[in-house]
């Protein structure tokens, strides 16, 4: 399990970049939820916490030029979640 590479957000299940590596992270921020993996998301409750509020809040995407790009028509949220690895849901 530390030794996993995980490419998918553990707030919002966004997957496409390497957030935690060998146990640690990679401090790169998440297009979709912006969330910075070491800050909001090294225990299941920061987990929760951070998700309920950006979801709270309409769940907006990370504000930024390059990141929007991304963010794909017909995006959807709830099926984009179900990729979040079950020990942080
Ligand atoms: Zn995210």
């Amino acid at each position: 399990m530390e030794e996993e590479t995980e490419t998918v957000c553990r707030i919002c299940g966004f997957d496409g970049q390497v957030v935690w590596e060998g146990g640690w992270p990679t401090e790169c921020l998440c297009p979709c939820c912006g969330n910075e993996s070491d800050i909001g998301d090294s225990s299941v409750t920061g987990v929760r916490i951070y998700r309920g509020y950006w979801v709270a809040n309409g769940a907006p995407w990370h504000d930024g030029l390059e990141e929007r790009r991304q963010r794909a028509d017909g995006w959807d949220l709830l099926q984009q979640m179900t990729n979040i690895p079950p020990q942080w849901r």
